[in-house]
């Protein structure tokens, strides 16, 4: 089997000598397990933050063992009840051809017929998830709202961009850092407005796209969106604060301006990680088949083949290569 390793821990943007890709030798099938031969894997910002050993939401990646990671394949090999050659299954072993483990690390992927599998890693799954937990739970978003989300074009912004209208915002406005991808927020994500975050500064095209000042901010970036987001807050404004890539490679903290604004315009900023909300799966599940039925939802993906090219994809999710979601496929 081949796999991916981390075998250094990065200093700033990661490189081939920090993750490998390794041949390993599979065992017998034990009593219990499952071979899996996948067919999707996952790449994420979030995995960035598991590279480094400090204290977080989840363990970092151990050295010299497998880059772990969302990964959607099919059954090859069963020596378990409940799961069958040919069922097709989502689990986290992350970055490798062939999975083989005892079946309970495996589930049912559950994508509706007619719809790619790589969907339970995308729109389905966590992506999906992350988008609908963080405007409903923790922003709070109520009809009116005017929602700025950043990072728009990518897997988790796109959903935002659609959950935010359809869960009843008045604008909805975007950023992302390509002119080709902020005409794709309005033409088919369903945006009001989106700005070029390259071109001229954040503060201000964020003020030209939203005139009346915002009330939620989701945002996937941090840094100076975010500052730009604490000066365009109307009075009550929440932001879900789901992530920074813009400083997932810094190697100290840049800091954030404008934090005095939280104090006088009574601002909430709730920081959010999906591992809490595990619970309300079946809730998003049944609020996203539904929209995706009615033919409510348009996703994307960029798509990357081969296991060999798995690290690229990597960095190229971290680099603004993808369109929706970045997704390796073998
Ligand atoms: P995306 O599909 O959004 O891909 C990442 C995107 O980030 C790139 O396409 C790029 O788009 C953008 N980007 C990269 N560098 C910068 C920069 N310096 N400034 C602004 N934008 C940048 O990834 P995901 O949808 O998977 O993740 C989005 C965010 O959500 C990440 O921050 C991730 O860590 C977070 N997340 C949080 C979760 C949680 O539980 N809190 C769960 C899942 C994801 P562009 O071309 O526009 O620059």
């Amino acid at each position: 089997s081949i796999q991916w390793h981390l075998v250094r821990r990065p200093v700033g943007e990661p490189t081939g000598e920090d993750i490998v890709r390794v041949e390993a030798e599979l065992p017998p099938l034990a009593n219990g397990e499952v071979r899996v031969r996948n067919e999707f894997l996952s790449v994420d910002p979030y995995m960035r933050g598991r590279m480094n050993d400090m204290r977080s939401y989840i363990p970092p990646f151990v050295l010299g063992e497998v880059m772990t990671g969302g990964a959607v394949g099919t059954v090859v090999a069963s020596r378990a009840e409940g799961l069958s050659v040919g069922d097709v299954v989502v689990h986290d072993l992350g970055w490798r051809d062939v999975s083989q483990a005892d079946a309970r690390e495996f589930r049912p992927a559950r994508v509706p017929d007619g719809l790619p599998s790589s969907l339970a890693l995308s729109v389905l799954g966590v992506t999906g998830f992350t988008a609908w937990i963080g405007l409903k739970l923790v922003a709070g978003l109520r009809e009116g709202d005017v929602v700025f989300v950043s990072g728009a074009a990518g897997a988790v912004g796109s959903m935002v961009g659609q959950l935010a209208r359809l869960m009843g915002a008045s604008r909805v406005v975007g950023s992302a850092g390509t002119a080709e991808k902020v005409g794709l927020l309005t033409e088919r994500y369903g945006f009001d407005a989106g700005f070029d975050y390259t071109e001229g500064g954040i503060a201000r095209s964020l003020r030209s796209a939203a005139p009346d000042g915002i009330d939620v901010y989701f945002d996937n970036v941090g840094g100076e969106h975010l500052e730009a987001a604490l000066r365009s807050f109307n009075d009550g404004g929440r932001a879900a604060l789901c992530g920074a890539i813009s400083v997932y490679n810094a190697t100290s903290d840049p800091g954030v301006k404008y934090l005095s604004n939280v104090i006088t315009r009574g601002l909430t900023l709730s920081g959010f990680t999906i591992v809490n909300y595990w619970s309300h799966l079946p809730a998003f599940a049944a609020d996203m088949r539904g929209w995706l039925a009615d033919g409510l939802i348009t996703w994307d993906e960029t798509v990357v083949d081969g296991i060999d090219a798995t690290f690229d994809a990597f960095t190229g999710v971290m680099n603004g290569a993808n369109i929706g979601k970045m997704i390796v496929r073998l």
